[in-house]
């Protein structure tokens, strides 16, 4: 039965495998029996085995014991539940917070809650899947603009007057490490507003996953960019990347909070993560506010390897963030990269199609790894004939 179109995937060397640590998810690693250097993880600030981070999970599993049985409306969620989302609040000075049990399901139930049948979205060519797949879940005309192209997108907008209108975008985008021009785009938006009613506001939905704990002193995107928040802007980040934790966040007004509560799937009928990923990710939280050091590492080490790609002539795309594609011709270049690399001990696997239209090596670079650990990447690279 799937024989057949496995073979097509692994003639097409398309085929993706599953290699698991045999140790904590940090700057080394081991896999089957062998050190790594890790260059794959979006563990940006080294917080997912932080000493604290793991401590709080523990403490916490003392009181709340671990699974957290029912969904958050059935009893499921817990004060941690509670206080993480009061932080997220804070943190992106929004009326209101929610927590979400993956920024895959944030998106593919937010998106639907807050838009359906007769409206219109804007999205981003370059969106995540779990945008895409909101965008299909809501059932909302979806009109794809070019990436990061806001006169695309405001032409698209012309002629859409009088439905509900949605624009969703990363901020970061995951395969690139580029970042979405968020002050045009409020800009428009803005303008678009200014002509109508707050109830028929454009909405502006951002996936601040990349950006969370990285960008704008780890209060993300908008924060980096000086926009203010507004009711018409809502903001979806996670604890699973730069937070090192598990699960995601939705901000927004309280309306629009109380909206999803009401509305969306992954949110209502799913089992809340766990208490102790929870306190895991409050701790996280607590310490990006309080440890600048670790932001200034991250960026210290991206802006080194970067500037070292560049001037030994990769195509590192338009990449403005620790995400380093390294652009190759063919998908045999990209694999034979990886495969070199991991030949030296170092993590980083290709990146192909249908996931990106142009194979590549996709390097992020995060606060833990030293100065050693960056070398040793461009040594290796630097022993492959391009
Ligand atoms: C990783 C990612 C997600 C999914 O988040 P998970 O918590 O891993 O489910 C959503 N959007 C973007 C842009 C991402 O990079």
């Amino acid at each position: 039965m799937f024989s057949h179109r496995l073979r097509k995937l692994h003639q097409q060397r398309l085929n993706r495998i599953i290699r698991d640590r045999s140790s904590a998810q940090a700057s080394r690693m081991f896999i089957e029996g062998r050190e790594f250097i890790n260059f794959a993880s979006n563990d940006y600030l080294g917080l997912a085995s932080h000493p604290e981070v793991v401590k709080a999970a523990k403490d916490s599993m003392e009181e709340f014991g671990f699974g957290s049985g029912a969904s958050r409306l059935m009893g499921g969620g817990s004060v941690l539940h509670r206080r993480l989302e009061d932080a997220a609040a804070r943190f992106k000075r929004t009326e209101a917070a929610l927590l979400l049990n993956s920024g895959y399901a944030a998106n593919t139930g937010i998106l639907p809650a807050i838009v359906g049948e007769g409206d219109v979205l804007f999205s981003d060519e370059l969106n995540h899947a779990s945008i895409i797949d909101g965008c299909r879940l809501s059932r909302a005309e979806t009109l794809v603009y070019r990436h990061r192209d806001v006169e695309h997108l405001s032409q698209l907008m012309e002629g859409q007057r009088g439905r509900r209108m949605i624009v969703a975008t990363d901020t970061v985008f995951s395969m690139d490490g580029d970042i979405a021009p968020l002050k045009e785009i409020h800009r428009l938006c803005l303008a678009v507003n200014s002509s109508l009613p707050p109830e028929d506001s454009v909405l502006l939905y951002l996936d601040d996953a990349h950006g969370t704990g990285v960008l704008g002193n780890g209060k993300g995107a908008l924060e980096h960019f000086g926009i203010e928040p507004e009711p018409w802007i809502i903001q979806m980040g996670t604890f699973s990347k730069a937070f090192g934790s598990y699960g995601a966040f939705v901000t927004g007004s309280k309306d629009a909070i109380e909206w999803i509560v009401n509305t969306a799937r992954s949110f209502i009928f799913s089992t809340v993560i766990p208490a102790s990923a929870a306190a895991a990710a409050a701790k996280a939280v607590e310490i990006v506010m309080n440890r600048p050091d670790l932001l200034r590492r991250l960026w210290e080490n991206r802006t080194f390897l970067f500037d070292a790609l560049k001037e030994r002539g990769y195509d590192t795309g338009e990449s403005e963030t620790p995400i380093i594609p390294l652009k190759m011709e063919s998908v045999e270049d990209a694999l034979a990269l990886s495969r070199h690399l991991q030949e030296r001990g170092i993590y980083a696997p290709a990146i192909r199609p249908p996931t990106v239209k142009v194979p590549r090596v996709r390097i992020t670079v995060t606060a833990a790894h030293s100065q050693e650990d960056v070398h040793t990447l461009l040594n290796s690279l630097g022993e492959v004939r391009r």
